[in-house]
């Protein structure tokens, strides 16, 4: 498959490129600053340089997703970002993406959301500007008729990762999950249909994560 990788140079989306362009994908790398190009192409995808923030979903956004089968959002505006970027990248840049695939007919569209996006008041109030915009990216999505994937991950760690997973509609605990496996449940979810028009949380756990999917 084509697939477009929104945040190409973020901790998580590097590894899901490596391990789709390993896999035979032909991967775009969508960045921000001109410096991250060549780690992109290193990584095995073609970069593509286009501020989510600044470029329109029917200008440069539009042409970043042209002929791609699938979309995978792993972007953000990150830890150390108030509220503004919240609302500009966490859900703008990724509404920007769902706008470009329904206008430019790319049906699959996976999305890096996060545990407790299913209830942005929980987590306190440093939170809750960064879940509620998770929470209504991963709602216009849902809305959009597209083929999506929306994933749920607990705390993000750069341990190695295991391969093993728990991944439910709700798991009912919190808990971390390194970013190797993340993206290694991207990589299994891109092309699983049974996935298809889903949200799950995920954590580190014990099934094969090929496996916890199947019974998603
Ligand atoms: P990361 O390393 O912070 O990467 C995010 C990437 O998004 C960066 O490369 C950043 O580029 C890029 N980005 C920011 N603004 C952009 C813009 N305007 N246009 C294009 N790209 C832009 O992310 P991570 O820690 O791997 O997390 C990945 C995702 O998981 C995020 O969506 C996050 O919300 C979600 N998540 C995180 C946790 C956690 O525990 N950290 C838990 C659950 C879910 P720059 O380098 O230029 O800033």
């Amino acid at each position: 498959m084509k697939v477009l990788v929104a945040g190409a140079n973020g901790k998580t989306a590097r590894r899901i490129v490596r391990l789709l362009a390993q896999g035979g994908h032909e991967v775009r790398g969508l960045v921000r600053k001109e410096e991250q190009l060549p780690r992109v192409g290193e990584n095995g995808a073609e970069p593509v340089l286009v501020d989510l923030e600044k470029e329109e979903a029917d200008g440069a956004v539009g042409r970043a997703v042209e002929g791609c089968d699938a979309i995978i959002f792993a972007a953000g505006a990150g830890p150390g970002s108030g509220a503004a970027r919240k609302e500009t990248m966490d859900y703008g840049g990724a509404l920007k993406l769902i706008e470009a695939a329904e206008g430019r007919g790319v049906r699959r569209y996976l999305m890096l959301s996060s545990m407790g996006a299913e209830d942005p008041e929980s987590r306190g109030e440093a939170m809750k500007p960064y879940l509620l915009a998770k929470a209504r990216a991963d709602e216009r999505l849902e809305q959009s008729g597209l083929d999506y994937t929306i994933i749920r991950p607990g705390r993000l760690t750069d341990e190695e990762g295991s391969g093993r997973i728990d991944a439910a509609g709700s798991l009912g605990r919190y808990g971390d999950i390194p970013r190797d496996d993340v993206a290694a449940t991207f990589d299994a979810a891109l092309q699983a249909e049974n996935t298809y028009r889903k949200k799950f949380e995920i954590l580190s756990g014990d099934s094969p994560v090929e496996e916890a999917l199947e019974r998603i």
